[in-house]
C-alpha cells in the first residue's frame, strides 16, 4: 500500500512548485464529515476541501442525482446539445436570489469564471471598464480573478502584467481599525485620484471575506456601497463563491441585506458547494445585464456540465429535505460556543467570530490585536493534523483559523473536532 510519504515524493517529483499543500496527506476514501488517509488514519474535515462540502462528502442525494445522470448523458456541450438540468438548475437559483427583478443564470465551471464572467456582463451591460475590489478580497487565480484579488503574496508574484482598470478600496474591519467611513473614504479617493465614478462597470465584494480572514462586512456599509451605485450607475456584484449555498446560515449571505436593509446585488457569482464536489459555478443576475452580452459571448466546452447541473439540484434538494439551512445556524452556534470556551483558557485567541457556520478564531502574540500570530496558527494547523483534524488557516495576516465542517455533520463529530482543536491550541500554547 502507498504511503503518504512515498506519494509526497512522488507528487514533488511529477507536480509543480506553485501547487501549494496544505497537509502532506493523501486521502484514501470519504463520508461525510470524515476522511481516511492512504494509510488508514482518519480525520474530522472541518476544511471541506475550501468551503465545497457544505452537503458532506458523497451526500446520498446529491450521490443519486448524480448516478441518474451519469446513466442518461454526460456531455453534449451546452450550447450544442441543450439539457433540461441546466435550465431547470438556473430557474431554482433566479427564485432562490434577493431582490425584487427578474433574474437570469448561467453556469461555468470555476469561482474563477464565475468572477470574470460576471465582469464580462457588467462591462457589456454598462458599457464601462472600470472595477473596484477590496484589499483582502479573493476572487480567484485567472488574470483578472488575480487582477481583482486583494493580496499580492502569493497570489499575484510573478504574474503580472494583469488586466488594466481594476482599482482597489479598503475593505472595512473593524479588529483591525478600519471603520465603514475609512472604506467609503478609500472609495472616494479612488474616484478623486484614480478613475471617474461614470467609467465603472462594476463594484465586487465577498459578503464575508473568505480567503481574507472571514470578516463580514458591516450592513451599513453594504447600504452605502447599494447607494453609492445607484448613484453612479455602477453595477454591485457580490462574489458569494466561498459564502454561499447555505455556509452563512441563508442559502446566500446577500439574503440578509436584503432582509436587513433592502439591498440586493446586481449580480452574484455561486461555486464550491453549489454542486456538492462537482465542478460548478454560477453567475446570477438581473435580466437585463445577463442579456447584454451578444450570443456566443458567453459559455464555455465543459460549462454547466450535466453531471454538475444534477449534482447542484441534489445539493438543494438535499438542503430542503434535510433543513440545512437551520442546520448552519445550529452548527454555527455550537461552534462559536465550543470556540468562546477554548479562548476563555487561552489569551492567545483575540477574536472568536462567525455567520451561520462561516466561524473563524484570529491568533494574535500575548493576545495583543496588533500582534497577529501566523506562526502559532500554522502551528496549530499542524497540530490538530496530527491529533486527525483537518484545518484550514487564512487571512491577510495569516494569523485565521477558519471552520467551514460540513453542514451535515453530527453534534458528536464537531465536539470531537473542537476537542481536538482546543488539543492542538494547548500543544502550541
Ligand atoms: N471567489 C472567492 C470568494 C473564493 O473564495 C474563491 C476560491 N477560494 C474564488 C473566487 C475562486 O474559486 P476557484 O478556486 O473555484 O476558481
Amino acid at each position: 500500500h502507498a504511503t503518504n510519504a512515498a506519494l509526497m515524493a512522488r507528487r514533488r517529483a511529477a507536480l509543480p512548485n506553485g501547487l501549494g499543500q496544505a497537509l502532506e496527506i493523501f486521502v484514501d476514501r470519504a463520508e461525510n464529515a470524515e476522511v481516511w488517509d492512504v494509510e488508514g488514519q482518519r480525520y474530522i474535515d472541518f476544511a471541506g476541501g475550501i468551503a465545497v462540502l457544505n452537503t458532506g462528502h458523497r451526500n446520498a442525494t446529491v450521490m443519486a442525482a448524480v448516478q441518474a445522470q451519469l446513466d442518461r448523458v454526460t456531455h453534449t456541450c451546452f450550447q450544442v446539445l441543450a439539457y433540461e438540468p441546466y435550465v431547470e438548475l438556473a430557474e431554482r437559483l433566479n427564485t432562490m436570489a434577493p431582490g425584487n427583478f427578474a433574474k437570469k443564470s448561467f453556469m461555468m465551471t470555476t469561482g474563477a469564471e464565475a468572477v470574470e464572467n460576471a465582469i464580462k456582463v457588467a462591462r457589456a451591460y454598462t458599457k464601462r471598464s472600470a472595477v473596484i475590489a477590496f484589499g483582502g478580497g479573493f476572487h480567484g487565480r485567472t488574470m483578472m480573478g488575480m487582477a481583482l484579488t486583494g493580496k499580492v503574496a502569493p497570489y499575484k508574484v510573478g504574474f503580472g502584467p494583469f488586466p488594466a482598470e481594476v482599482f482597489h478600496a479598503k475593505f472595512p474591519c473593524a479588529l483591525h481599525g478600519v471603520s465603514t467611513e475609512d472604506s467609503l473614504a478609500s472609495i472616494e479617493a479612488l474616484f478623486k485620484y484614480d478613475v471617474e465614478p461614470s467609467r465603472v462597470a462594476a463594484i465586487i465584494l465577498e459578503p464575508v471575506q473568505g480567503e481574507g480572514g472571514f470578516y463580514a462586512a458591516p450592513i451599513d456599509f453594504v447600504k452605502a456601497l447599494r447607494a453609492l451605485c445607484d448613484q453612479h450607475g455602477i453595477l454591485l456584484i457580490a462574489d458569494e463563491v466561498q459564502t454561499g449555498a447555505g455556509r452563512t446560515g441563508t442559502w446566500l449571505a446577500c439574503e440578509r441585506w436584503w432582509a436587513e436593509a433592502g439591498v440586493a446585488p446586481d449580480v452574484i457569482t455561486m461555486a464550491k458547494s453549489l454542486a456538492g464536489g462537482f465542478p460548478l459555478s454560477a453567475i446570477i443576475g438581473r435580466a437585463e445585464v445577463m442579456d447584454a452580452a451578444a450570443p456566443g459571448g458567453l459559455g464555455g466546452t465543459y460549462a454547466g456540465s450535466p453531471i454538475a447541473c444534477a449534482a447542484a439540484l441534489g445539493v438543494i434538494q438535499a438542503f430542503e429535505q434535510d433543513g440545512l439551512l437551520a442546520r448552519s445556524n445550529a452548527v454555527g452556534e455550537r461552534l462559536t460556543a465550543g470556540l468562546r470556551q477554548i479562548a476563555a483558557r487561552h489569551p492567545g485567541i483575540g477574536d472568536v467570530r462567525g455567520l451561520g457556520a462561516m466561524v473563524a478564531i484570529e491568533l494574535f502574540k500575548d493576545g495583543d490585536l496588533t500582534r497577529p500570530d501566523p506562526e502559532r496558527t500554522r502551528a496549530v494547523v499542524a497540530e490538530a493534523a496530527k491529533r486527525g483534524l483537518v484545518l484550514l488557516s487564512c487571512g491577510v495576516y495569516a494569523n485565521v483559523i477558519r471552520v467551514l465542517v460540513p453542514l451535515t455533520a453530527s453534534d458528536a463529530l464537531l465536539d470531537e473536532g473542537l476537542g481536538l482543536l482546543g488539543a492542538a491550541l494547548d500543544a502550541t500554547a
